[in-house]
């Protein structure tokens, strides 16, 4: 028999992503889209880690099931590891095209331009809560390239894929060499632990 597992996130791209890498665990992925009474789950730490632990703890109280969540974002060395959490919001507008600009205009003329995706999942349930990362190394592009993926992806030229911006790999490619894929493949033990 499958296990209910809430994933606490509204983002559309990540929830499709974690469900995609979630297939084979035996789980049955519940998205907070289903329960519009739960709300958003609340983002105020100072690291990823607080972060995914914090909104994996407030759907873990809401629904009384286990509840993974996801934190992640951008840092890059020049910029003091910023945007860092901030990285959904950092322009006001807080859209992909706004915060890419914005992170274009930040590092011109900077030569140095290593970055690096983090990602912390956080998995609480009432046998308690674990929390893990995953990191992939890269650097910051001139000009965005790529249709896939979100957020910060056509900007970002992983290490692990020569050339090409982490928007120009197929899903699977992204997936395996993710930060957040990196994290899920800690989640056997997670759910070995807490499940
Ligand atoms: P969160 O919802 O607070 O975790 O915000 C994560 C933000 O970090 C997203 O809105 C993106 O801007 C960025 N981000 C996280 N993961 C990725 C990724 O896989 N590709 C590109 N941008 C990402």
């Amino acid at each position: 028999m499958s296990r209910r597992l809430w994933l606490a996130s509204l983002n559309a791209h990540k929830a499709e992503e974690l469900g995609r890498m979630l297939v084979g665990h035996n789980v049955e992925v519940l998205s907070l889209a289903s329960r519009p009474d739960i709300g958003e789950p609340p983002e105020t730490g100072a690291t990823f880690e607080e972060n995914a632990l914090q909104k994996a703890r407030f759907v873990f109280e809401a629904t009384g099931e286990p509840a993974l969540a996801d934190d992640s974002g951008l840092e890059v060395d020049a910029l003091g590891g910023a945007p860092g959490v901030h990285s959904k919001r950092f322009t006001p507008e807080a859209t992909a095209a706004s915060n890419n600009r914005a992170l274009l205009a930040a590092l011109d003329g900077v030569n140095h331009r290593r970055a690096r995706f983090v990602c912390a999942l956080a998995l609480v349930s009432k046998l308690g809560e674990e929390v893990v990362r995953g990191t992939v190394e890269g650097e910051i592009g001139h000009a965005p390239r790529g249709e896939g993926g979100f957020g910060y992806d056509p900007l970002f030229l992983p290490v692990d894929a020569p050339g090409r911006t982490m928007a120009e790999l197929s899903p699977q490619e992204k997936d395996h060499i993710s930060h957040r894929g990196r994290a899920v493949a800690h989640l056997p033990n997670l759910l070995a632990d807490l499940l």
